[in-house]
């Protein structure tokens, strides 16, 4: 703390000579000198020294005993700055594998930062572009660092703790899953959806893009979302308990998702739902996996997609010609409202056209609402006062997914993303905390 002392001294005089005090260059100032101070106490106590004659041999993976060579120093960027550790280094005669079992003890096996600043790397890492999370650390923290270093260390985390949840995941396809004992909930959401998030041109090699014959320059992401609802407003609309929605996504196949929600909609209460909903637009994969995960579940087409799809149908029979567009929508948005399905698909079915391109149209459109009639009993719906839009997914793909991975000239890869969006999940839903302290005690 002298040079703290010191410092302000320096200060206080300069004061007295020109009577102004630059509040921001002191209090920077000062913390630098205490981080200063701070890192070279630490020093101190991280150096550490041979073992005794008795303990200088420990167990090395091969089964054999590594032997104590020397101390062995390296730096460590710590949240006061960079220290040096010494410690003995380990060496297996036998396999050759060299070893520091208090850089394990410390937690900085493998890696020159310390698990305070990994930490700091990971939050700004999943909140916001590799360089702007740099120079966060830099503002907020004192600490200079590379984008390199941010992107490295929060994809790292990232990784890791998918591939814990791939873990839990085979568990529990493998074995029955626990039932979890806990409060009744009163209404279950799962909402999914899918979002193109632009990666790197490898990652696309074969595959068509939306544009027939270009090839494509986004991969998909699947996004799930779980939430509960306990009650309605005055008139009657749901009303999401908050803070009770928890993310799931990945770039990855529909069925290597239907496990992920599966197992995260398990962890919400399914099994403890006294109602159950499936919420999601008309693509396929999700009422596929609707049927295989979640039998039992109550499931519904979002409303709003529903109508987008008798608009399109409006344009395509009125073209330029919104008066009568809007004539036909207020008939036909009236049946789908109501939940007329039976009566929706009768009048689609009905309209004769010599355009051969729009009676495949509207022959496609009868089958969408003929095939997804069960889903679309709104007035039901609303009488049990549940959601029919998957609002609370859209929204998700836009601050869980697009805010952090679609911004301007960012492409990733398949494995950056995935580890991003994992480590961006466990913090939204909260369960960071968890997941850093879990990770020590393994
Ligand atoms: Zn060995």
């Amino acid at each position: 703390m002298h040079e703290v002392d010191q410092l302000l001294h320096v200060i206080f005089a300069e004061r007295r000579k020109t009577g102004r005090l630059d509040l921001e260059a002191i209090e920077m100032a000062v913390r630098s000198a205490m981080h200063h101070a701070g890192g070279t106490a630490l020093s101190e106590l991280l150096q550490f020294s041979a073992p005794p004659a008795e303990q200088r041999r420990v167990a090395c993976g091969c089964g054999h005993e590594a032997h104590y060579r020397e101390l062995r120093s390296k730096p460590v960027v710590t949240a006061v700055g960079t220290v040096k550790v010494l410690r003995p280094y380990y060496l297996c005669p036998h396999c050759r594998a060299g070893q520091f079992p208090i850089d394990v003890e410390l937690d900085i096996a493998g890696t020159e930062l310390s698990p305070a600043v990994r930490r700091m790397q990971a939050v700004v890492g999943q909140q916001m572009p590799f360089d702007a999370g740099r120079q966060q650390m830099k503002l907020l923290a004192g600490l200079e660092l590379t984008t390199k270093s941010v992107e490295r260390t929060a994809e790292a985390i990232g990784e890791d703790i998918a591939a814990r949840e791939q873990q839990e995941i085979q568990r529990a396809v493998q074995l029955d899953l626990p039932i979890i004992i806990g409060e009744p909930v009163p209404i279950l959401y799962i909402e999914m959806d899918g979002t193109g998030v632009p990666v790197v041109q490898k990652e696309t090699a074969g595959r068509q893009g939306k544009i027939q014959g270009q090839p494509a320059h986004t991969r998909e992401v699947k996004l799930g979302c779980v939430f509960t609802q306990t009650g309605w407003d005055a008139e009657g609309y749901a009303i999401r308990d908050p803070d009770s929605t928890t993310y799931v996504g990945a770039i990855e196949t529909a069925e290597e998702f239907g496990k992920r929600l599966y197992v995260e909609a398990w962890k919400r209460g399914w099994s403890r739902a006294t109602k159950k909903v499936v919420l999601g637009d008309g693509a396929e994969w999700i009422w596929n996996l609707a049927d295989q995960h979640f039998p039992g579940g109550i499931q519904i087409v979002d409303l709003f997609h529903a109508r987008q799809h008798l608009w399109e149908l409006a344009r395509r029979l009125y073209p330029n010609d919104e008066v009568q567009q809007k004539r036909w929508m207020l008939v036909h948005q009236n049946l789908l409202d109501n939940g007329k399905m039976k009566k929706l698909t009768v009048a689609l079915r009905s309209i004769r056209t010599d355009n051969p391109e729009l009676a495949d149209r509207l022959r496609l459109e009868a089958d969408y609402f003929h095939r997804n009639a069960l889903r679309m009993r709104y007035p039901k719906f609303r009488r049990q006062h549940l959601f029919v839009g998957s609002g609370v997914i859209e929204a998700g793909c836009k601050t869980v997914i697009a805010s952090r991975l679609k911004q301007s000239g960012m492409f990733w890869t398949v494995r950056g993303a995935n580890a991003i969006v994992a480590l961006r999940c466990c913090e939204l839903n909260g369960r960071f905390e968890n997941y850093w302290e879990d990770r020590r005690v393994a």
